[in-house]
């Protein structure tokens, strides 16, 4: 997706696209990656723009809610926000180490379809994360475990 096409898109729909508005949808196509509203203001004020944080989540969430960006925990502390883009991605999560993998799309046609098919409801699956652990941290927890601990692994 081109800026120019997201920005025709927003227009059409009948929106003011603001100097704001603007920028964040470009610090975000040149990131190629997630970025949380505290990253997107801090490079909006960096090229000189007078935005506090409150307009820029603002501003996210409106291309959120128009379908450009999506929003996910990825377990970072802070959630991210990222151009969703043909073809979709999606991530693991794992819970003990933070490791954090790409996964395919088409893992979730299947739940996609079945959601249509049993609910009549259309999921915007478009950057989702699964929490879980990692096949490194399966096996470093299964020779970790000793008798009489619960195989409790703490921290
Ligand atoms: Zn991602
Ligand atoms: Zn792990």
């Amino acid at each position: 997706m081109a800026l120019e096409e997201i920005i025709a898109t927003l227009r059409a729909r009948g929106y003011r696209i603001t100097l704001p508005r603007r920028q964040t949808l470009q610090i975000l196509l040149r990131a190629h990656s997630h970025l949380t509203c505290e990253q997107v203001h801090q490079r909006l004020v960096a090229q000189g723009l007078d935005v506090d944080e409150a307009t820029t989540y603002r501003t996210l969430q409106w291309l959120k809610e128009n379908g450009i960006i999506a929003q996910t925990d990825l377990g970072l502390g802070a959630d991210v926000y990222s151009l969703i883009d043909s073809p979709l991605h999606h991530h693991l999560v794992c819970l003990r180490c933070g490791r954090i993998s790409e996964i395919s799309d088409s893992l979730f046609e299947p739940i996609r379809r079945q959601v249509r098919e049993r609910y009549h409801f259309e999921p915007r699956i478009e950057h989702w994360a699964i929490f879980g652990i990692c096949a490194e941290c399966q096996s470093n927890e299964k020779g970790k475990i000793e008798p009489g601990n619960h195989g409790e692994s703490g921290e």
